[in-house]
């Protein structure tokens, strides 16, 4: 047989393929965020409703301000053990597969749905719905239930909404498109819980994520006449202010924040791994620093995980972005 090369689908072959088989599970990405979960439990949600079975994994746990997402409850890290082998593997918001965590058990290609909307996506999927120009993955899914002809009820509008607001900043960052504002009002109509998505997202923090805040807001650098800004974290910050990883997660826009700067990073040392988070004001594009060093995203939105001591971190990550232009 001649493989070929693998192209994105048409929302009609996602549709006929949803509607083929009988069970599902959501796969979202390590250290989930709201649009990996926000994606997945509203097309799981849609999926429900048309009598499909459905079952959420995740392997690291739903962090604290994304409990309130209907479904979250069920959302878990071992699969049942009476699946059916034609199950299908929807992976969310993810460039690969491996994203999922190493605690997924082997996947077959023929399984596996991959709905995205970074740039550079592997398209591992049997089937691949990958639009880079939309701002979150719950809009890429959106396009799904409307060809699926599911109404969106309340739930699965404010999971929509929730994936919009996490991927845009709260409608703040360039990719917030007229496009997304106007999607953002129709599922408001629809029920979506906008007062609760931006307080359990946004609002809300511990007493001790603001202490490790400060801490690492103590600890800025500033290189390249001021134009990049970095920080860490690491374990001993953590246990000083009673903080956890999760505490860290929207920090780094903090740093990128800051008066002239054009580009930030944040190196969180935790528990033995190196996460850095890079973001752009839009003159670098960090999709291409993180790729470098074996990572992904966005352009002014990216990642990648690190192998090597922090300062050897900070050496790679400033000699990549040298590379790109800083
Ligand atoms: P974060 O800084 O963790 O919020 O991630 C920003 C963006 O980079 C998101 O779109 C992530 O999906 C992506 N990203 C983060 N870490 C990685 C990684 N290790 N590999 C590929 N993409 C990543
Ligand atoms: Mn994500
Ligand atoms: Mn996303």
């Amino acid at each position: 047989m001649i493989e070929s090369t693998p192209r994105v689908a048409s929302v009609e072959e996602i549709v006929a393929e949803l509607r083929r088989r009988s069970a599902f599970v959501m796969v979202s990405h390590v250290k989930p965020d709201g649009d990996t979960l926000g994606a997945g439990l509203a097309l799981g949600l849609a999926l429900k409703r048309i009598g499909k079975r459905v079952v959420y994994f995740q392997q690291d746990g739903v962090p604290r301000n994304l409990r309130f997402l209907p479904e979250a409850q069920l959302v878990t890290r071992d699969l049942p053990a009476d699946l059916p082998v034609d199950t299908l593997y929807v992976f969310c918001d993810m460039s690969d597969w491996r994203r999922a965590g190493e605690h997924l058990p082997p996947v077959a290609r023929e399984n596996m749905l991959d709905i995205d909307h970074h740039l550079g996506n592997s398209l591992f999927g049997k089937l691949n719905f990958v639009l880079e120009s939309e701002c979150s993955t719950g809009t890429v899914v959106m396009h799904l239930l409307r060809g699926l002809g599911v109404p969106v009820d309340a739930q699965i509008a404010t999971c929509i909404l929730a994936t919009i607001m996490t991927d845009t900043g709260g409608f703040m960052h360039s990719n917030t498109t007229p496009e997304a504002l106007e999607l953002a009002a129709e599922l408001m109509r629809k029920g979506a819980d906008k007062e609760e998505i931006t307080r359990e997202i946004f609002l809300r923090k511990r007493v001790a994520a603001t202490k490790l805040l400060g801490r690492i807001i103590d600890a800025m650098r500033f290189e390249h006449g001021g134009r990049y800004c970095y920080s860490h974290v690491d374990d001993a910050m953590l246990e000083k202010t009673g903080a956890d990883g999760e505490d860290t997660e929207d920090v780094v826009n903090v740093l990128l924040g800051q008066e002239g700067v054009d580009v930030a990073a944040l190196f969180k040392a935790i528990e033995g791994e190196i996460r850095v988070s890079l973001r752009s004001g839009g003159r670098i594009n960090v999709q291409a620093v993180a790729q470098r060093l074996g990572g992904g995203g966005h352009f002014r939105a990216s990642g990648l995980t690190y192998v090597g001591t922090l300062e050897e971190a900070f050496s790679a990550v400033e000699a990549a972005l040298i590379v790109e232009g800083l």
